[in-house]
């Protein structure tokens, strides 16, 4: 079973998202809502989905980035973005710490904005202190791609969704993303930024 995705309007989208206790996150319903995360995610697929996107106001996280999902990216823009494959991490009332606040700008999208890109402004490396789905205390220091992931995901935590904070004019559909932008490196993004 797959789960629905809330998409942007959803007023759970804008919610801040309760905290889970350790009792809560070891009942097997929460574990259950963790598995069909997974699910979810590795269906669509997608690299990140927090517990709000299926209607779900707890701060639960699931980021996964696999190899296979890079294989028609030009290595240089993998390289260049510090993207790597991530193994599958859950990820419960995370705190997020920003370590390097150099700006980085590139596409994303969200699962809960359904066929649209923007460009969207993230820092380069950040700390995450979490629990794992068991309630083991765990910290995470990522930098580049991985960064983006957890401060989009972490923002839906709180409420935040990435059109709240894109270039406007970078926006764009998933079709005409993939026509003409899945390839852009940071020089082809940059002329979209300076762009009177
Ligand atoms: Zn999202």
């Amino acid at each position: 079973m797959l789960l629905k995705l809330f998409q942007i309007g959803e007023p759970v989208l804008r919610a801040n998202a309760k905290k889970v206790t350790k009792s809560n996150l070891l009942k097997p319903d929460t574990q259950q809502l963790i598995d069909l995360m997974i699910g979810t995610l590795r269906d669509y697929p997608g690299v990140g989905l927090a517990a709000p996107q299926v209607g779900e106001d707890l701060q639960i996280v699931v980021i996964e980035d696999k190899k296979e999902y890079h294989q028609k990216l030009p290595k240089m823009l993998l390289k260049e973005q510090g993207r790597v494959p991530i193994p599958l991490q859950v990820l419960v009332n995370p705190k997020l710490k920003i370590l390097d606040p150099e700006t980085i700008y590139y596409f994303e999208g969200c699962l809960s904005i359904s066929g649209y890109r923007a460009v969207v402004p993230r820092s380069q490396k950040v700390e995450v202190k979490a629990w794992d789905r068991h309630g083991k205390p765990i910290t995470i220091q990522a930098s580049g791609y991985y960064a983006r992931i957890l401060q989009h995901e972490i923002d839906h935590l709180n409420g935040l969704l990435y059109v709240d904070n894109t270039i406007a004019k970078s926006f764009m559909t998933e079709a005409n993303f993939s026509k003409y932008w899945r390839k852009a490196n940071s020089t082809k993004i940059r002329k979209i930024l300076d762009q009177k």
